[in-house]
């Protein structure tokens, strides 16, 4: 069985694609410890104010995540391309000993799921 580990470079793909901002603050040196620069900070980007105490980028291991994703997917009309690209039908035939449907089995597990779109979309299939 895969093991999907989902990385910073996957969540930062999969927030821009679904057209939010992947938030970043200047460059704090070796003061890692945030909540003793003090907030809010503000997103070189996209410019608000974030308590950095608090609020990250979005996570994509959350069943709330892979709704977002779906959801851009089906909008986007790239849901049924995903589905019938190799990667996922790669995926799905080496880990088909759960014997879901391959649909049920894509979203069924919000962090595999988000993963395999996140790969799909690095390599250019959506
Ligand atoms: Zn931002």
């Amino acid at each position: 069985m895969t093991e999907y580990k989902m990385t910073d470079k996957y969540r930062k793909v999969l927030t821009e694609m679904i057209g939010e901002c992947w938030h970043e603050f200047p460059d704090y040196g070796s003061q890692k410890e945030y909540k003793y620069i003090g907030c809010p900070h503000t997103c070189l980007k996209c410019k608000k104010g974030h308590n950095l105490c608090i609020i990250t980028n979005r996570t994509f291991t959350a069943d709330e995540d892979i709704m977002k994703v779906f959801r851009w997917l089906v909008d986007n009309g790239k849901f049924e391309i995903l589905c019938e690209s190799e990667i996922i039908r790669e995926h799905y035939m080496n880990d088909t000993h759960d014997n879901k449907y391959l649909i049920a089995w894509l979203i069924y597990d919000a962090k595999r799921f988000c993963c395999l779109v996140a790969m799909a979309k690095l390599e250019g299939v959506i």
